[in-house]
């Protein structure tokens, strides 16, 4: 199972049968990260830089780690303390880097569609660390994975995604892997965050406005952080309203499966969209994302490469 792309841009684009072979992949790459040598040789030689023009905690660092444990040198480059302050395109930025044998650029940027530009004229292998409100393609594939390590299956499960769904890039990459792989998304929220127009991307996605009812069926909770910095008017009167409608709490985890997974991509808005005592709560995997990013994004770059998982003789 290899993979015949040179860049990783979105989720929209990629078949369930490469969205496998990630699944596959990252479970190698996650027992690679449970022994006490947690490298291994297969990008020695590589050069990969994190282009991030857009803050970043969790994705830059697992990126960093990643290329780390897969025996690449990591250049980080942050916008605040680079040229493109100085008024140089990201072309030209993109030009420089290659012309300094850059192998993968992990890009984060504002815009939507950066990643698909740059990818026009790179020579080395572009992935998308998170567009504008567009996709975080490596975020969608550590949900997935996760959902896949705890439950066994994608096919058949109810996902819901709660929050602030219209400018969230992590809810579009979930969406596309999740129905391809056979899931039934469920997408809540307030009407203005939540338009009933996502269900018109695929059959399997479906629109409520009503709390109890996304809850209770729902094998997974996927809950979102309100993307203020995006959001160009108010969605919702106040923060502590949204907190009081859609916010997990206690009284609401009962309307949750016992076994139903809660999830959130982070940072976490504690007390907003998800209470303490759910987000540390027995149910919460929320710790076990940011570990199973690192073997996702390992499964990534060494895919990207050119690997196959059999090769590793793990
Ligand atoms: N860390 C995720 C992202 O970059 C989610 C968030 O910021 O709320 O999109």
């Amino acid at each position: 199972m290899t993979w015949h792309r040179q860049h990783l841009l979105d989720l929209q684009s990629l078949t369930p049968e490469e969205l496998n072979t990630v699944l596959v992949t990252a479970q190698v790459f996650k027992k690679v990260g449970e022994r006490a040598i947690k490298k291994v040789p297969a990008l020695r030689g590589k050069t990969v830089i994190n282009l991030f023009v857009e803050p970043s905690t969790r994705t830059r660092i697992s990126f960093e780690l990643a290329a780390l444990r897969l025996s690449a040198d990591v250049i980080n480059f942050t916008a605040e303390a680079s040229s493109l302050k100085k008024g140089e395109t990201l072309k030209d930025t993109l030009h420089n880097l290659e012309s300094l044998n850059a192998d993968f650029i992990i890009l984060r940027h504002g815009a939507s569609g950066a990643p698909h530009f740059l990818s026009r004229f790179a020579r080395s292998h572009i992935v998308n660390a998170g567009d504008g409100a567009h996709e975080h393609p490596t975020q969608g594939l550590l949900d997935t994975f996760t959902i896949f390590e705890r439950k066994g299956r994608i096919e058949g499960l109810n996902v819901t995604i709660l929050g602030d769904i219209l400018y969230s890039r992590v809810a579009r990459s979930n969406i596309w892997a999740l129905v391809k792989l056979g899931a039934k998304v469920t997408l809540c929220g307030p009407s203005t965050l939540v338009p009933r127009v996502f269900e018109s991307l695929h059959p399997q996605i479906k629109v409520t406005w009503d709390l109890e009812q996304a809850l209770r069926g729902a094998d997974v909770v996927n809950l979102l952080r309100i993307q203020h910095e995006r959001q160009r008017a108010s969605a919702f009167p106040s923060i502590g309203e949204y907190a009081s409608l859609f916010g997990l709490n206690a009284a609401r985890m009962k309307w949750i499966r016992p076994d139903a997974l809660i999830m959130h991509p982070g940072p976490i808005n504690r007390g907003v969209e998800i209470e303490s005592d759910v987000a540390d709560g027995d149910q919460s995997v929320i710790l076990q994302q940011v570990t199973n990013g690192l073997a996702v994004r390992m499964a990534v770059l060494f895919l990207l490469n050119g690997g196959r998982a059999s090769e590793l003789g793990i």
